[in-house]
Protein backbone atom coordinates (compact mmCIF):
# COMPACT_ATOMS: atom_id res chain seq x y z
CA UNK A 1 0.00 0.00 0.00
CA UNK A 2 0.98 3.09 -1.03
CA UNK A 3 0.34 6.31 0.83
CA UNK A 4 0.31 9.64 -0.87
CA UNK A 5 0.51 11.82 2.49
CA UNK A 6 1.86 15.00 1.71
CA UNK A 7 2.54 17.40 4.34
CA UNK A 8 0.89 20.72 4.21
CA UNK A 9 2.86 23.64 2.65
CA UNK A 10 1.21 26.18 5.34
CA UNK A 11 0.67 25.59 8.96
CA UNK A 12 -1.45 27.91 11.11
CA UNK A 13 0.05 29.15 14.10
CA UNK A 14 -2.54 30.77 16.91
CA UNK A 15 -1.33 31.79 19.97
CA UNK A 16 -4.27 30.15 22.23
CA UNK A 17 -3.30 33.40 24.94
CA UNK A 18 -4.73 35.66 22.75
CA UNK A 19 -7.31 33.89 20.83
CA UNK A 20 -10.59 34.84 22.52
CA UNK A 21 -12.71 32.11 20.27
CA UNK A 22 -14.79 34.47 18.53
CA UNK A 23 -14.47 32.13 15.49
CA UNK A 24 -14.19 34.93 12.91
CA UNK A 25 -11.57 32.86 11.21
CA UNK A 26 -13.86 29.86 10.52
CA UNK A 27 -16.72 32.42 9.32
CA UNK A 28 -13.99 33.71 7.03
CA UNK A 29 -12.36 30.95 5.72
CA UNK A 30 -14.06 29.25 2.71
CA UNK A 31 -11.17 26.62 2.61
CA UNK A 32 -12.39 25.24 5.73
CA UNK A 33 -9.02 25.30 7.51
CA UNK A 34 -10.31 26.51 11.31
CA UNK A 35 -12.69 24.18 12.91
CA UNK A 36 -14.41 24.89 16.32
CA UNK A 37 -14.29 22.07 18.35
CA UNK A 38 -17.49 22.66 21.32
CA UNK A 39 -16.62 20.71 23.73
CA UNK A 40 -13.26 22.31 24.55
CA UNK A 41 -14.35 25.95 22.88
CA UNK A 42 -11.66 25.84 20.90
CA UNK A 43 -10.67 26.34 17.43
CA UNK A 44 -8.60 24.14 15.70
CA UNK A 45 -6.35 24.16 12.73
CA UNK A 46 -6.46 22.23 9.25
CA UNK A 47 -3.13 23.25 8.09
CA UNK A 48 -3.74 21.11 4.75
CA UNK A 49 -7.07 23.34 4.04
CA UNK A 50 -4.69 26.52 4.35
CA UNK A 51 -3.15 28.19 1.35
CA UNK A 52 -2.30 31.56 3.00
CA UNK A 53 -4.59 34.28 1.46
CA UNK A 54 -4.24 36.02 4.94
CA UNK A 55 -7.73 36.98 5.46
CA UNK A 56 -7.98 34.74 8.91
CA UNK A 57 -4.49 36.73 9.70
CA UNK A 58 -6.27 39.96 8.74
CA UNK A 59 -9.47 40.08 10.45
CA UNK A 60 -8.64 38.38 13.74
CA UNK A 61 -9.48 40.83 16.22
CA UNK A 62 -6.78 40.05 18.45
CA UNK A 63 -3.83 39.08 16.28
CA UNK A 64 -3.65 35.50 17.64
CA UNK A 65 -3.00 34.26 13.92
CA UNK A 66 0.22 33.70 11.86
CA UNK A 67 0.84 31.55 8.77
CA UNK A 68 4.39 30.25 8.74
CA UNK A 69 6.01 27.64 5.67
CA UNK A 70 6.09 24.20 7.26
CA UNK A 71 9.00 23.27 8.83
CA UNK A 72 8.60 19.69 7.49
CA UNK A 73 10.38 19.00 4.27
CA UNK A 74 12.53 15.91 2.39
CA UNK A 75 16.07 15.81 2.80
CA UNK A 76 18.05 18.46 1.26
CA UNK A 77 18.34 18.26 -2.37
CA UNK A 78 19.27 20.93 -4.54
CA UNK A 79 17.33 18.75 -7.82
CA UNK A 80 14.90 17.21 -5.86
CA UNK A 81 13.25 19.83 -4.28
CA UNK A 82 10.33 19.44 -1.78
CA UNK A 83 7.63 21.00 -4.17
CA UNK A 84 8.78 19.17 -7.34
CA UNK A 85 8.57 15.31 -5.04
CA UNK A 86 5.58 16.48 -3.93
CA UNK A 87 3.63 17.22 -7.30
CA UNK A 88 5.06 14.04 -8.66
CA UNK A 89 3.31 12.39 -5.96
CA UNK A 90 0.01 14.10 -6.40
CA UNK A 91 0.00 13.10 -10.33
CA UNK A 92 1.01 9.51 -9.62
CA UNK A 93 -1.69 9.32 -7.20
CA UNK A 94 -4.54 11.76 -9.28
CA UNK A 95 -3.08 10.78 -13.32
CA UNK A 96 -3.85 14.55 -13.52
CA UNK A 97 -2.70 17.66 -15.15
CA UNK A 98 -1.57 20.10 -12.61
CA UNK A 99 -3.55 23.45 -12.57
CA UNK A 100 -2.42 26.38 -11.00
CA UNK A 101 -3.52 30.42 -10.90
CA UNK A 102 -1.60 33.66 -10.91
CA UNK A 103 1.60 34.74 -12.79
CA UNK A 104 4.68 32.10 -12.36
CA UNK A 105 6.58 32.10 -9.01
CA UNK A 106 9.75 30.32 -11.02
CA UNK A 107 12.89 32.26 -10.10
CA UNK A 108 13.58 33.69 -13.73
CA UNK A 109 14.87 36.91 -14.31
CA UNK A 110 12.90 39.97 -13.81
CA UNK A 111 14.04 42.50 -16.17
CA UNK A 112 12.87 45.46 -15.04
CA UNK A 113 14.66 44.72 -11.70
CA UNK A 114 18.05 44.78 -13.84
CA UNK A 115 17.56 48.32 -16.09
CA UNK A 116 17.75 51.70 -14.46
CA UNK A 117 16.57 55.46 -14.88
CA UNK A 118 18.16 57.90 -15.72
CA UNK A 119 18.10 61.31 -14.22
CA UNK A 120 19.34 64.96 -14.96
CA UNK A 121 22.14 66.96 -13.29
CA UNK A 122 23.62 69.86 -14.82
CA UNK A 123 22.79 69.95 -18.59
CA UNK A 124 18.98 69.53 -19.79
CA UNK A 125 17.58 70.68 -16.13
CA UNK A 126 15.07 68.56 -14.59
CA UNK A 127 12.20 69.61 -13.83
CA UNK A 128 9.54 70.16 -10.48
CA UNK A 129 6.43 68.39 -11.41
CA UNK A 130 5.01 70.65 -8.40
CA UNK A 131 5.14 73.44 -10.71
CA UNK A 132 5.64 72.45 -14.07
CA UNK A 133 2.51 70.85 -16.53
CA UNK A 134 3.44 67.53 -17.03
CA UNK A 135 1.95 65.70 -19.73
CA UNK A 136 0.76 62.20 -19.28
CA UNK A 137 -2.04 61.27 -21.57
CA UNK A 138 -1.24 58.81 -24.37
CA UNK A 139 -2.96 58.14 -27.76
CA UNK A 140 -3.24 54.72 -28.40
CA UNK A 141 -3.33 53.34 -31.84
CA UNK A 142 -2.08 53.67 -35.41
CA UNK A 143 -0.43 57.34 -36.15
CA UNK A 144 -0.48 57.27 -39.54
CA UNK A 145 -3.60 58.82 -41.63
CA UNK A 146 -4.92 58.66 -45.23
CA UNK A 147 -2.80 60.29 -47.73
CA UNK A 148 -2.79 64.27 -46.65
CA UNK A 149 -5.81 65.99 -48.41
CA UNK A 150 -7.23 69.18 -47.96
CA UNK A 151 -10.89 70.75 -47.58
CA UNK A 152 -11.54 74.02 -50.08
CA UNK A 153 -10.72 76.40 -47.09
CA UNK A 154 -7.64 74.93 -46.89
CA UNK A 155 -8.21 73.05 -43.40
CA UNK A 156 -6.07 69.37 -43.40
CA UNK A 157 -8.70 66.62 -43.39
CA UNK A 158 -6.78 63.90 -42.99
CA UNK A 159 -8.15 61.41 -40.24
CA UNK A 160 -6.22 59.88 -37.86
CA UNK A 161 -7.23 55.62 -37.27
CA UNK A 162 -10.16 55.23 -34.52
CA UNK A 163 -8.03 55.22 -31.64
CA UNK A 164 -7.91 55.08 -26.63
CA UNK A 165 -7.10 58.34 -25.26
CA UNK A 166 -5.54 57.47 -21.86
CA UNK A 167 -5.31 60.01 -19.45
CA UNK A 168 -1.89 57.83 -18.08
CA UNK A 169 -0.58 55.06 -20.06
CA UNK A 170 -1.81 52.34 -17.60
CA UNK A 171 -5.45 50.18 -18.36
CA UNK A 172 -6.88 47.29 -16.50
CA UNK A 173 -6.09 43.75 -18.76
CA UNK A 174 -8.41 40.98 -19.72
CA UNK A 175 -10.16 39.95 -16.89
CA UNK A 176 -13.27 37.37 -17.74
CA UNK A 177 -16.76 38.02 -15.52
CA UNK A 178 -16.42 33.93 -14.59
CA UNK A 179 -12.90 34.22 -13.81
CA UNK A 180 -13.37 36.95 -11.49
CA UNK A 181 -16.23 38.05 -9.18
CA UNK A 182 -19.18 40.69 -10.73
CA UNK A 183 -17.37 42.83 -7.68
CA UNK A 184 -14.59 42.81 -8.92
CA UNK A 185 -15.61 43.40 -12.26
CA UNK A 186 -17.47 46.46 -11.16
CA UNK A 187 -14.71 47.92 -9.08
CA UNK A 188 -12.34 47.94 -12.93
CA UNK A 189 -15.31 49.86 -14.40
CA UNK A 190 -16.02 52.16 -12.17
CA UNK A 191 -12.39 52.65 -11.69
CA UNK A 192 -11.33 52.77 -15.18
CA UNK A 193 -14.48 55.53 -15.98
CA UNK A 194 -13.09 57.97 -12.82
CA UNK A 195 -9.65 57.35 -14.47
CA UNK A 196 -10.61 57.81 -17.72
CA UNK A 197 -8.48 54.57 -18.72
CA UNK A 198 -10.04 51.21 -19.67
CA UNK A 199 -10.79 47.92 -18.63
CA UNK A 200 -11.20 44.85 -20.62
CA UNK A 201 -13.94 42.47 -20.47
CA UNK A 202 -11.68 39.27 -21.30
CA UNK A 203 -13.57 36.56 -22.94
CA UNK A 204 -16.39 36.20 -20.89
CA UNK A 205 -18.44 38.82 -22.37
CA UNK A 206 -20.04 42.21 -21.00
CA UNK A 207 -22.75 41.70 -18.15
CA UNK A 208 -25.55 44.08 -19.16
CA UNK A 209 -25.02 46.10 -15.67
CA UNK A 210 -21.90 47.06 -16.98
CA UNK A 211 -23.00 48.17 -20.47
CA UNK A 212 -23.17 51.70 -19.16
CA UNK A 213 -19.39 51.38 -18.93
CA UNK A 214 -18.89 51.08 -22.86
CA UNK A 215 -17.01 54.10 -23.45
CA UNK A 216 -14.26 52.31 -20.78
CA UNK A 217 -14.73 49.12 -21.83
CA UNK A 218 -12.24 47.16 -24.15
CA UNK A 219 -14.27 44.08 -25.26
CA UNK A 220 -12.29 40.94 -25.83
CA UNK A 221 -13.31 38.21 -28.94
CA UNK A 222 -11.47 34.91 -27.99
CA UNK A 223 -11.21 31.39 -29.52
CA UNK A 224 -13.97 30.82 -27.81
CA UNK A 225 -16.50 33.84 -28.66
CA UNK A 226 -18.27 33.44 -25.46
CA UNK A 227 -20.88 36.86 -25.08
CA UNK A 228 -19.88 38.23 -28.74
CA UNK A 229 -22.87 40.05 -30.43
CA UNK A 230 -23.46 42.97 -32.39
CA UNK A 231 -24.21 44.90 -30.05
CA UNK A 232 -21.11 43.86 -27.54
CA UNK A 233 -19.12 45.03 -30.47
CA UNK A 234 -21.25 48.13 -30.31
CA UNK A 235 -20.89 48.62 -26.97
CA UNK A 236 -16.77 48.54 -26.54
CA UNK A 237 -14.58 51.81 -27.16
CA UNK A 238 -12.42 48.90 -28.44
CA UNK A 239 -12.22 45.16 -29.75
CA UNK A 240 -9.50 42.94 -28.47
CA UNK A 241 -9.15 39.53 -30.72
CA UNK A 242 -7.18 37.42 -28.10
CA UNK A 243 -4.41 35.00 -29.90
CA UNK A 244 -2.61 33.78 -26.96
CA UNK A 245 -2.22 35.00 -23.07
CA UNK A 246 0.86 35.51 -21.65
CA UNK A 247 0.22 32.84 -18.73
CA UNK A 248 -0.65 29.79 -21.01
CA UNK A 249 1.07 30.41 -24.72
CA UNK A 250 -0.56 27.73 -27.34
CA UNK A 251 -3.27 26.48 -24.94
CA UNK A 252 -7.16 27.29 -24.54
CA UNK A 253 -9.14 28.21 -21.37
CA UNK A 254 -11.64 26.04 -19.19
CA UNK A 255 -13.99 27.57 -17.13
CA UNK A 256 -15.32 24.32 -15.22
CA UNK A 257 -18.90 23.76 -15.13
CA UNK A 258 -19.67 24.58 -11.89
CA UNK A 259 -18.57 27.93 -12.42
CA UNK A 260 -21.15 28.50 -15.02
CA UNK A 261 -23.84 30.09 -12.71
CA UNK A 262 -27.02 31.78 -14.60
CA UNK A 263 -25.79 35.12 -14.55
CA UNK A 264 -22.50 34.02 -16.15
CA UNK A 265 -24.24 31.31 -18.59
CA UNK A 266 -26.54 34.40 -19.84
CA UNK A 267 -23.36 36.45 -20.43
CA UNK A 268 -21.52 34.10 -22.23
CA UNK A 269 -24.48 32.85 -24.03
CA UNK A 270 -23.78 29.08 -23.14
CA UNK A 271 -25.81 26.84 -20.68
CA UNK A 272 -25.83 27.12 -16.96
CA UNK A 273 -23.40 24.08 -15.77
CA UNK A 274 -21.79 23.38 -19.02
CA UNK A 275 -17.73 23.81 -18.78
CA UNK A 276 -16.54 26.96 -20.89
CA UNK A 277 -13.93 25.75 -23.25
CA UNK A 278 -11.96 27.94 -25.88
CA UNK A 279 -10.00 26.31 -28.23
CA UNK A 280 -6.67 26.86 -28.35
CA UNK A 281 -6.51 28.43 -31.25
CA UNK A 282 -9.23 30.68 -33.35
CA UNK A 283 -10.70 28.05 -35.71
CA UNK A 284 -10.82 30.06 -38.58
CA UNK A 285 -7.09 31.50 -38.14
CA UNK A 286 -4.25 29.68 -39.58
CA UNK A 287 -2.35 32.81 -41.36
CA UNK A 288 -1.86 36.40 -40.19
CA UNK A 289 -3.92 36.84 -43.99
CA UNK A 290 -6.90 35.36 -41.45
CA UNK A 291 -5.91 37.17 -38.99
CA UNK A 292 -6.15 39.87 -41.52
CA UNK A 293 -9.44 38.45 -42.17
CA UNK A 294 -11.38 38.85 -38.96
CA UNK A 295 -9.43 41.90 -37.89
CA UNK A 296 -11.61 43.32 -40.84
CA UNK A 297 -14.68 41.64 -39.93
CA UNK A 298 -14.82 43.50 -36.72
CA UNK A 299 -13.75 46.78 -38.22
CA UNK A 300 -16.50 46.57 -40.93
CA UNK A 301 -19.28 44.87 -38.39
CA UNK A 302 -18.27 48.60 -36.25
CA UNK A 303 -18.25 50.47 -39.04
CA UNK A 304 -14.27 51.38 -38.92
CA UNK A 305 -14.88 53.31 -35.59
CA UNK A 306 -13.19 51.30 -33.03
CA UNK A 307 -9.30 50.38 -33.01
CA UNK A 308 -9.05 46.74 -32.83
CA UNK A 309 -6.08 45.25 -30.67
CA UNK A 310 -4.33 41.94 -31.37
CA UNK A 311 -3.06 40.37 -27.81
CA UNK A 312 -0.55 37.96 -27.71
CA UNK A 313 1.78 35.52 -25.71
CA UNK A 314 5.01 36.61 -25.72
CA UNK A 315 7.27 33.99 -27.12
CA UNK A 316 10.37 33.20 -29.07
CA UNK A 317 9.91 34.64 -32.77
CA UNK A 318 7.98 37.47 -31.03
CA UNK A 319 9.10 40.28 -33.51
CA UNK A 320 8.35 38.42 -36.44
CA UNK A 321 4.52 37.33 -35.19
CA UNK A 322 4.35 41.17 -34.19
CA UNK A 323 5.45 42.77 -37.83
CA UNK A 324 2.73 40.48 -39.25
CA UNK A 325 -0.06 41.85 -36.92
CA UNK A 326 1.30 45.44 -37.58
CA UNK A 327 0.36 44.55 -41.26
CA UNK A 328 -2.95 42.58 -40.59
CA UNK A 329 -4.65 46.09 -39.94
CA UNK A 330 -4.58 45.70 -36.21
CA UNK A 331 -4.69 49.03 -34.70
CA UNK A 332 -2.53 48.03 -31.76
CA UNK A 333 -0.59 45.03 -30.64
CA UNK A 334 -0.97 43.63 -26.60
CA UNK A 335 1.79 41.93 -25.93
CA UNK A 336 1.43 39.47 -22.43
CA UNK A 337 4.66 38.47 -20.91
CA UNK A 338 5.39 34.67 -19.43
CA UNK A 339 4.53 36.00 -15.89
CA UNK A 340 1.40 37.23 -16.18
CA UNK A 341 -1.47 36.14 -14.19
CA UNK A 342 -4.09 33.39 -14.58
CA UNK A 343 -7.30 32.27 -13.19
CA UNK A 344 -6.53 28.96 -14.12
CA UNK A 345 -3.57 27.71 -15.94
CA UNK A 346 -1.87 24.01 -16.21
CA UNK A 347 1.61 24.64 -13.97
CA UNK A 348 3.83 23.16 -16.20
CA UNK A 349 2.51 25.48 -19.09
CA UNK A 350 2.64 28.63 -16.81
CA UNK A 351 6.23 27.54 -15.65
CA UNK A 352 7.84 26.58 -18.57
CA UNK A 353 6.57 28.63 -21.99
CA UNK A 354 6.73 31.59 -22.98
CA UNK A 355 9.28 34.40 -22.72
CA UNK A 356 9.87 37.42 -20.45
CA UNK A 357 7.58 40.78 -21.26
CA UNK A 358 10.89 43.23 -21.31
CA UNK A 359 12.71 41.03 -23.92
CA UNK A 360 9.63 40.80 -26.31
CA UNK A 361 8.75 44.40 -25.96
CA UNK A 362 12.09 45.60 -26.61
CA UNK A 363 12.85 43.18 -29.79
CA UNK A 364 9.45 43.56 -31.30
CA UNK A 365 9.60 47.56 -30.85
CA UNK A 366 12.94 47.36 -32.38
CA UNK A 367 11.59 45.35 -35.36
CA UNK A 368 8.71 47.15 -36.27
CA UNK A 369 11.05 50.71 -36.50
CA UNK A 370 13.58 48.41 -38.18
CA UNK A 371 10.42 47.86 -40.48
CA UNK A 372 9.26 51.55 -40.72
CA UNK A 373 6.28 50.15 -39.51
CA UNK A 374 5.71 51.40 -36.07
CA UNK A 375 3.59 53.79 -36.27
CA UNK A 376 1.17 51.87 -37.60
CA UNK A 377 0.54 50.24 -34.44
CA UNK A 378 0.30 51.06 -30.79
CA UNK A 379 1.81 48.52 -28.23
CA UNK A 380 0.61 47.46 -25.07
CA UNK A 381 2.78 45.61 -22.41
CA UNK A 382 1.84 43.54 -20.11
CA UNK A 383 2.74 40.33 -17.58
CA UNK A 384 3.86 41.83 -14.25
CA UNK A 385 4.10 45.47 -14.36
CA UNK A 386 4.17 45.58 -10.67
CA UNK A 387 5.03 49.67 -10.07
CA UNK A 388 5.45 52.99 -11.77
CA UNK A 389 9.18 52.40 -12.29
CA UNK A 390 8.09 49.35 -14.34
CA UNK A 391 5.73 51.29 -16.29
CA UNK A 392 8.61 54.16 -17.13
CA UNK A 393 10.92 51.54 -18.13
CA UNK A 394 8.08 49.73 -20.22
CA UNK A 395 7.42 52.79 -22.15
CA UNK A 396 11.09 53.81 -22.53
CA UNK A 397 11.06 50.26 -23.98
CA UNK A 398 8.89 51.27 -26.94
CA UNK A 399 5.12 50.58 -25.20
CA UNK A 400 2.65 53.18 -25.42
CA UNK A 401 0.79 51.81 -22.34
CA UNK A 402 0.45 48.70 -20.19
CA UNK A 403 -2.10 46.64 -18.86
CA UNK A 404 -1.85 45.35 -15.31
CA UNK A 405 -3.84 42.95 -14.45
CA UNK A 406 -2.05 41.19 -10.83
CA UNK A 407 -1.65 44.66 -9.46
CA UNK A 408 -5.14 45.17 -10.12
CA UNK A 409 -6.05 42.50 -8.19
CA UNK A 410 -3.95 43.27 -5.17
CA UNK A 411 -5.44 46.96 -4.88
CA UNK A 412 -8.69 44.49 -4.73
CA UNK A 413 -7.58 42.87 -1.59
CA UNK A 414 -6.11 40.16 -3.13
CA UNK A 415 -3.35 38.21 -1.15
CA UNK A 416 -1.56 35.81 -3.68
CA UNK A 417 -2.33 32.78 -2.24
CA UNK A 418 -2.34 31.63 -6.20
CA UNK A 419 -5.73 29.39 -5.92
CA UNK A 420 -8.15 31.13 -7.99
CA UNK A 421 -8.72 28.10 -10.27
CA UNK A 422 -10.39 26.83 -6.72
CA UNK A 423 -12.95 29.54 -7.08
CA UNK A 424 -12.79 29.56 -2.95
CA UNK A 425 -11.06 33.08 -3.15
CA UNK A 426 -11.39 34.79 0.50
CA UNK A 427 -11.13 37.83 -1.00
CA UNK A 428 -14.56 38.07 -3.12
CA UNK A 429 -12.54 38.29 -6.27
CA UNK A 430 -11.90 34.93 -7.78
CA UNK A 431 -14.90 33.78 -6.78
CA UNK A 432 -18.90 33.41 -7.55
CA UNK A 433 -20.01 32.30 -4.63
CA UNK A 434 -22.18 35.09 -3.37
CA UNK A 435 -21.41 34.88 0.54
CA UNK A 436 -17.57 35.46 -0.46
CA UNK A 437 -18.33 37.88 -3.34
CA UNK A 438 -20.22 40.52 -1.25
CA UNK A 439 -16.88 40.57 0.79
CA UNK A 440 -15.62 43.08 -1.89
CA UNK A 441 -17.12 46.20 -1.92
CA UNK A 442 -17.43 47.57 -5.73
CA UNK A 443 -17.39 51.18 -4.46
CA UNK A 444 -14.16 50.28 -1.91
CA UNK A 445 -12.83 48.63 -4.41
CA UNK A 446 -13.26 51.33 -7.11
CA UNK A 447 -11.39 53.86 -4.91
CA UNK A 448 -8.41 51.51 -4.21
CA UNK A 449 -7.95 51.28 -7.68
CA UNK A 450 -7.89 54.74 -8.51
CA UNK A 451 -5.70 55.65 -5.56
CA UNK A 452 -3.16 52.94 -6.92
CA UNK A 453 -3.09 54.31 -10.54
CA UNK A 454 -2.98 58.07 -9.42
CA UNK A 455 -0.20 56.89 -6.67
CA UNK A 456 1.58 55.60 -9.91
CA UNK A 457 0.52 58.97 -11.56
CA UNK A 458 2.26 61.05 -9.29
CA UNK A 459 5.24 58.86 -9.33
CA UNK A 460 5.68 58.53 -13.43
CA UNK A 461 5.55 62.36 -13.15
CA UNK A 462 8.08 62.76 -10.36
CA UNK A 463 10.29 60.31 -12.63
CA UNK A 464 9.61 61.99 -16.14
CA UNK A 465 10.70 65.43 -14.07
CA UNK A 466 13.73 63.83 -13.22
CA UNK A 467 14.73 62.89 -16.68
CA UNK A 468 13.39 66.58 -17.95
CA UNK A 469 11.02 64.83 -19.74
CA UNK A 470 7.64 67.22 -19.70
CA UNK A 471 5.47 64.57 -21.79
CA UNK A 472 5.38 60.98 -21.51
CA UNK A 473 5.81 60.80 -25.36
CA UNK A 474 9.37 62.07 -25.48
CA UNK A 475 9.99 59.27 -23.09
CA UNK A 476 8.38 56.19 -25.80
CA UNK A 477 10.72 54.16 -26.90
CA UNK A 478 13.76 56.77 -25.59
CA UNK A 479 16.18 53.84 -24.63
CA UNK A 480 18.82 56.23 -23.87
CA UNK A 481 16.65 57.13 -20.55
CA UNK A 482 18.02 53.27 -19.14
CA UNK A 483 21.17 51.67 -18.32
CA UNK A 484 21.31 47.76 -17.24
CA UNK A 485 23.03 46.05 -14.48
CA UNK A 486 24.58 43.03 -14.01
CA UNK A 487 23.46 41.94 -17.73
CA UNK A 488 25.26 40.19 -20.73
CA UNK A 489 26.43 41.58 -23.93
CA UNK A 490 23.10 40.02 -25.36
CA UNK A 491 20.65 40.77 -23.00
CA UNK A 492 21.65 44.40 -23.28
CA UNK A 493 21.69 43.94 -27.29
CA UNK A 494 18.22 42.86 -27.24
CA UNK A 495 16.89 45.62 -24.94
CA UNK A 496 18.50 48.27 -26.76
CA UNK A 497 20.34 50.23 -24.05
CA UNK A 498 23.73 50.23 -22.76
CA UNK A 499 24.90 49.01 -19.68
CA UNK A 500 25.49 51.08 -16.07
CA UNK A 501 28.61 53.60 -16.35
CA UNK A 502 28.66 53.80 -20.06
S1 LIG B 1 -10.44 35.08 14.84
FE1 LIG B 1 -8.73 35.17 16.25
S2 LIG B 1 -9.66 35.38 18.25
FE2 LIG B 1 -11.29 34.73 16.87
S3 LIG B 1 -11.28 32.48 17.05
FE3 LIG B 1 -9.94 32.98 15.34
S4 LIG B 1 -7.89 33.10 16.25
FE4 LIG B 1 -9.35 33.21 17.91
S1 LIG C 1 -6.78 29.72 3.75
FE1 LIG C 1 -6.68 31.87 4.32
S2 LIG C 1 -8.37 32.17 5.76
FE2 LIG C 1 -8.03 29.97 5.61
S3 LIG C 1 -6.57 29.49 7.25
FE3 LIG C 1 -5.35 29.87 5.46
S4 LIG C 1 -4.84 32.04 5.57
FE4 LIG C 1 -6.55 31.70 6.96
S1 LIG D 1 -7.61 36.50 -6.46
FE1 LIG D 1 -8.17 35.47 -4.55
S2 LIG D 1 -7.78 33.28 -4.94
FE2 LIG D 1 -6.71 34.46 -6.54
S3 LIG D 1 -4.65 34.74 -5.73
FE3 LIG D 1 -5.82 36.53 -5.13
S4 LIG D 1 -6.58 36.07 -3.08
FE4 LIG D 1 -5.93 34.14 -3.98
Amino acid sequence: MIHDYIYPEFEVVRNYDKCVACRACERQCANEAHVYKPKYNKIVCINENCVNCHRCVTLCPTRALKIVRSGDTYKRNANWQSWTVNELIRQAGSGAVLLSSMGTPEPYPVYWDKILINASQVTNPSIDPLREPMEVRMRLGATFGTKPERDADGRLKTQLPPSLNLSVPIMFSAMSYGSISYNAHASLAKAAEELGIYYNTGEGGLHRDFERYGANTIVQVASGRFGVHQGYLDMGAAIEIKMGQGAKPGIGGHLPGKKIVEDISRTRMIPEGTDAISPAPHHDIYSIEDLRQLVYSLKEATRYQKPVIVKIAAVHNIAAIASGIARSGADIIAIDGFRGGTGAAPTRIRNSVGIPIELALASVDNRLREESIRHRVGLVAAGSIRNSADVVKAVALGADAVYIATGALLALGCHLCRSCHSGKCNWGIATQRADLVKRLNPEIGAQRLINLVTAWEREIKEMMGGMGINAIEALRGNRAMLRGVGLNEKELGILGIKHAGE
